[in-house]
């Protein structure tokens, strides 16, 4: 499916419902979390509708690729410190027992001066 109308993120991508957008191009989207747990927390999420990480097939191994190599050039023009004294870490929440709340896959990058309110 490639848009579920009752995604919050879906919305967010078609812009029924408002972001601060750090990234977007034909197949991906970038945003800050609303709640953030760090100075810096932006989310990546596919244009696609997949639901969790779970979903994945071999045929998305290129767009996970281009989410997790584009995270380090974001990070750090949304003022992460460069590696190795700052850095950033990625999350990627998956299921109920992982700790997903929103059901369209996206890939945590939290970075900033520690320490950090959660994480
Ligand atoms: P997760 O627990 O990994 O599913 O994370 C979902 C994240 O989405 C949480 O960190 C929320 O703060 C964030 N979130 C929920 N609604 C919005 C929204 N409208 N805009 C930005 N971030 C959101
Ligand atoms: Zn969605």
């Amino acid at each position: 499916m490639a848009s579920d109308p009752n995604c919050i993120f879906c919305k967010i991508i078609e812009g029924k419902i408002p972001s601060k957008k750090v990234y977007e191009d034909e197949e991906l989207y970038g945003f800050h979390d609303i709640a953030p747990w760090a100075p810096v927390h932006f989310m990546l999420v596919p244009k696609r509708h997949i639901p969790s990480m779970a979903q994945l097939t071999s045929e998305d191994a290129g767009l996970m690729g281009r989410i997790m190599t584009l995270a380090p050039k974001l990070a750090l023009e949304q003022g992460c410190n460069p590696y190795p004294d700052g850095g950033f870490r990625v999350v990627v929440n998956t299921g109920a027992e992982g700790g997903q709340e929103v059901h369209h896959l996206h890939v945590h990058v939290m970075g900033g001066p520690r320490p950090w309110a959660r994480g």
